[in-house]
C-alpha cells in the first residue's frame, strides 16, 4: 500500500502550489499520493478559530479524522502594519464573502488608500499543520514580508499577490513565477520546516518511489 497524504484544502491552485513545494522535499513520496480532500466525501470544517495556527489545526484534525491518513493543512493571509494586522486570518472573506479575490483586493486598497508608501509595510504569514491519525500534531510557520502597491500588478498566482511587492524583489507577487514565489513565500519557508515531520511519519519511513 503506498504512502498517502492528504492536503486538506478545496483549493485547486493551493494543491498544485504544495505539491510543488513538498515534492522535491520528499522524494520517497510520489507526488500523486499527495493528494487534496476533495477525493474524500468530508464536510467542511469550521474554521472558527482566530489564529493561522487554530484554523490550520482544524483543516488538518477533521481529514486526519475522517480518512485515517496523516492530513496536512494550512491556513494563510495577509497582515497590513498600518491595520494592526487586518485581514489577518479574515483575507479570504475580507469584503464579506469567502473567496471573492478581486473584491477583497478592491476593498484593502481602498482602505489603505491615504497610507502614504512609508507605512504601507505587510506581511503574508502562514501556519502549516500536520495531524497524523494518532492524534500526534506538529505546526510550522512562515512569514513574507514586504509593502502593499498601489495598483495590481500581473496576471499571476492568486489573492492578494497582485498588489504585494516581497522585499528584495522588483515587481509584484503575480508577476514572479511559480518557482520564484515559492523560494520566498510564507507557504514555501512553513512547509520547508514542515517536511521533516511529513518525512518522519511511520507510513513514509522506508518507503521509496518505486515500492
Ligand atoms: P485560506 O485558504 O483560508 O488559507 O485563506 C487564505 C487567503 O489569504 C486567500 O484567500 C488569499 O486571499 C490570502 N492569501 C494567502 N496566501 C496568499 C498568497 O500566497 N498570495 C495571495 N493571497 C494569499
Amino acid at each position: 500500500m503506498p504512502a498517502r497524504l492528504v492536503l486538506a484544502t478545496r483549493n485547486e491552485h493551493k494543491v498544485g502550489e504544495l505539491r510543488a513545494i513538498l515534492a522535491p522535499l520528499l522524494p520517497q513520496l510520489d507526488p500523486a499520493d499527495i493528494v487534496g480532500v476533495s477525493e474524500f466525501d468530508i464536510p467542511e470544517a469550521v474554521e472558527d478559530e482566530v489564529t493561522f495556527a487554530g484554523n490550520a489545526l482544524i483543516k488538518a484534525r477533521s481529514v486526519a479524522q475522517a480518512t485515517g491518513l496523516p492530513a496536512i493543512a494550512d491556513d494563510s493571509g495577509i497582515c497590513v502594519d498600518a491595520m494592526g494586522g487586518a485581514p489577518g486570518v479574515f483575507s479570504a472573506r475580507w469584503c464579506g464573502t469567502h473567496g471573492e479575490d478581486e473584491e477583497n483586493l478592491r476593498l484593502l486598497l481602498a482602505q489603505m488608500a491615504d497610507v502614504p508608501d512609508r507605512h504601507r509595510g505587510a506581511e503574508f504569514f502562514c501556519a502549516a499543520a500536520l495531524v497524523e491519525p494518532d492524534g500526534s500534531e506538529t505546526v510550522c510557520e512562515g512569514i513574507m514580508r514586504g509593502v502593499l502597491l498601489r495598483e495590481p500588478r500581473g496576471e499571476g498566482g492568486f489573492g492578494y499577490d497582485p498588489i504585494f511587492q516581497a522585499d528584495g524583489q522588483s515587481v509584484s507577487n503575480a508577476e514572479l513565477t511559480p518557482s520564484e514565489k515559492d523560494a520566498i513565500s510564507h507557504r514555501g519557508t512553513a512547509f520547508r520546516a514542515l517536511a521533516p515531520a511529513i518525512a518522519a511519519l511511520p507510513s513514509l519511513r522506508g518507503t521509496s518511489v518505486s515500492e
